[in-house]
């Protein structure tokens, strides 16, 4: 490995933002053998949202040496709801990798933490303003401290840094718009709860103006939410909009009696968009940095965990080949990337464009292979290259179109 000290490197990599990704990617980077700092603008624990994990992220999590069962509600799958009809459809999902509802706070400074622990420098409360790749190096100015280093990952969430930088953020549009939501406790023994707290799954209630979440997490507590699509009604605030929804719906109302609110209504905005470049000069993005898809399937997170672990091993390559420099470092691993999120971005606006929970998850009951591929999308099962329903999505077929089960 190259003498840093020679060059006037503080650090062979910097990460900026110390969320799942960050943390993934420094933790693999320390692993590789190269001096990483991890730089994180909050405190841990942060709240943050994303609480519904997807089983294909397990693999890194084996990687990075973290139990995620530790004190987090087991999810065997997802449910989706059309309460006008009482119709619900139940996809398992941890059937060969097990998954987890958890808390993001906690669950995130585990992972902060186990990066100190794998040898990363980590600071919190410090904040990136600046930095400039050049063909030689890269300079990094927080509101602290300026820096030197070979290599930059973002992993800077919805701020996105180099994105914003470069002016390089493409919006989704006609996903959902916004999304409201709190978390409630004690919720009470019942069948309704029970079953939920048994087999820890997502729900998701289908609504006119969008969808609901349910989300189960230890110490029977729920998370609960709305993610809204179309025009909303103008006639009442998005908190008041978010209590009106969940008085509407006969399963909350079963599960929130005698419960109580331990959390304020939160609202986050304009949430979907694609960073046009993921990767330059000395650096790659990962996780949110490179691109947000409306939460419906949960694969915020996964996401986050794979796109960073496939840029670490290649930043370890290109430092240890010298070849860190190759503005095109990343081209290869940004085609699966793209695969990956391409699959859920299609999937998704499919969600809100051809009523797919009825013409096609409903439909699955009647045809196992296509329960089968459906689960497989919504475990982050994306890169087998044996999955029909995927390939049709990718082709541009409606999913409700006669489909190609072979
Ligand atoms: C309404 C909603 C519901 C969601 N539900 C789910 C879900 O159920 N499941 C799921 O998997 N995902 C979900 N997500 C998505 C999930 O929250 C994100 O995909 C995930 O947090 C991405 O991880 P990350 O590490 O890329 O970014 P983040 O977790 O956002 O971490 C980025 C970190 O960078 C830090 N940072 C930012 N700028 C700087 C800077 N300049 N200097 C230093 N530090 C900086 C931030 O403080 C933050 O800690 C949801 C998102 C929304 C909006």
């Amino acid at each position: 490995m190259p003498d840093n000290k020679q060059n006037a490197f503080d650090y062979d990599v910097v990460v900026v933002g110390g969320g799942p990704a960050g943390s993934t990617a420094a933790t693999l980077l320390a692993q590789h053998g190269h001096s990483v700092l991890l730089l994180e603008s909050g405190k841990h624990p942060r709240f943050h949202i994303g609480e519904s994990m997807l089983p294909f992220s397990e693999p890194v999590l084996q990687r990075l040496g973290i139990d995620w069962s530790e004190g987090n509600q087991f999810k065997s799958g997802a449910v989706f709801i059309d309460e006008a009809t009482d119709q619900r459809m139940y996809f398992p999902l941890s059937v060969y990798r097990k998954t987890y509802q958890l808390e993001r706070g906690p669950f995130d400074q585990v992972l902060f933490k186990n990066a100190a622990a794998h040898g990363v420098e980590t600071h919190e409360e410090e904040k990136v303003l600046e930095v400039d790749c050049q063909p030689e190096g890269v300079e990094i100015i927080s509101d602290k401290a300026q820096y030197r280093c070979r290599y930059l990952v973002d992993a800077t969430g919805r701020s996105a840094l180099m994105g914003k930088k470069g002016k390089t953020i493409d919006r989704i549009e006609n996903l959902g718009k916004f999304a409201v939501y709190t978390h409630f406790e004690k919720i009470q023994p019942g069948e309704e709860a029970d079953e939920l707290f048994r087999s820890g799954s997502i729900y998701v209630p289908v609504v006119d103006i969008g969808w609901l979440w349910i989300i189960p997490i230890s110490g029977r507590r729920l998370s609960v939410g709305l993610v809204v699509q179309k025009e909303r009604p103008k006639d009442c605030e998005v908190e008041e909009l978010l209590r009106r929804y969940l008085a509407a719906s006969p399963i909350l109302q079963r599960l929130l009696e005698g419960a109580e609110q331990y959390a304020p209504i939160r609202v986050e905005a304009d949430f979907s968009y694609s960073n046009q470049s993921r990767y330059g000069l000395r650096y790659a993005c990962c996780g949110d940095a490179a691109g947000f898809l409306d939460p419906v399937f949960s694969s915020g997170v996964f996401l986050a965990f794979t796109s960073a672990a496939r840029i670490a091993d290649r930043i370890h390559e290109g430092l240890h080949e010298g070849r860190e420099a190759d503005p095109l470092l990343h081209a290869e691993d940004d085609e699966a990337y793209q695969l990956g999120f391409n699959t859920m971005r299609l999937f998704v606006e499919r969600f809100y464009q051809s009523n797919i929970v009825h013409n096609l998850f409903f439909e699955a009951d009647r045809q196992p292979d296509l329960k089968d591929q459906i689960a497989r999308l919504l475990s982050g099962d994306l890169w087998a290259e044996n999955n029909a329903l995927q390939q049709n999505l990718l082709a541009g077929r409606r999913p409700n179109e006669k489909l190609n089960l072979s």
